[in-house]
């Protein structure tokens, strides 16, 4: 699967808020969405950012979770057609199953600094699902999985000074990290309350079933 190479920093000014893509430099003061000057929508025209038509709204909450998640239109609509498979609110369900990516699990358990580090992590083989080397970033995970590291040295020894970085970094309550180890276990699935983005659902929801 192909990967985004462009900058990242364009998505967040595109979609006026911190998205949060680059780890720790993300909560520093050169963040451009931080300097009001620059925290334009990207191209020679972003001061011209006008009132949205309703089309507009929808599809810039639908553009904020994708890119929130790092993915690609077909693979954000494969995880949708999935959600509407499923019974109850499809909105919340669409973002539980992001949610439960693994490589969302990796960056929300402090292993790596953002998402897309997480995704290298996890795509070069340091990470293991209940004892089995996992190397694909949108394995979902389930209640009961044990995510440990390769025992090798240097990954371990990566991870940890990962986990350093930020000792005070507080962990989700449905996932339950030993940091000694380090590994955690899946004790329950995500809620609407576990995604931190701020977005209506709903929007996206109408957005994709147009
Ligand atoms: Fe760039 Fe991070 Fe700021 Fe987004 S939040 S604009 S990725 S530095």
């Amino acid at each position: 699967m192909g990967r985004y190479l462009g900058s990242s920093c364009k998505h967040c000014r595109r979609e006026g808020m911190k998205l949060m893509l680059k780890g720790v430099r993300c909560e520093m003061a050169k963040c451009p969405v931080e300097k009001k000057q620059r925290n334009l929508a990207p191209g020679m025209h972003g001061w011209r950012r006008g009132r949205n038509s309703e089309y507009g709204v929808r599809l810039r909450e639908k553009q904020k979770v994708k890119r929130y998640y790092g993915l690609f239109e077909r693979q954000f609509m494969r995880y949708f057609h999935k959600a509407e498979r499923i019974k109850g609110n499809t909105g919340e369900t669409l973002l539980q199953l992001l949610e439960r990516r693994l490589d969302n699990v990796v960056y929300k358990l402090n292993f790596a600094p953002s998402r897309k580090a997480a995704r290298q992590l996890v795509s070069h083989g340091h990470i293991y699902v209940n004892g089995r080397k996992v190397n694909v970033s949108d394995y979902t995970i389930g209640i009961g999985d044990r995510i440990t590291v390769k025992a090798a040295e240097k990954s371990v020894k990566r991870i940890k000074e990962q986990l350093e970085t930020n000792p005070s970094f507080a962990t989700q309550a449905w996932l339950q990290l030993v940091r000694e180890k380090p590994e955690a276990t899946v004790v329950a699935l995500p809620t609407r309350e576990d995604v931190q983005i701020p977005v209506e659902e709903q929007l996206v929801v109408e957005f994709c079933s147009r």
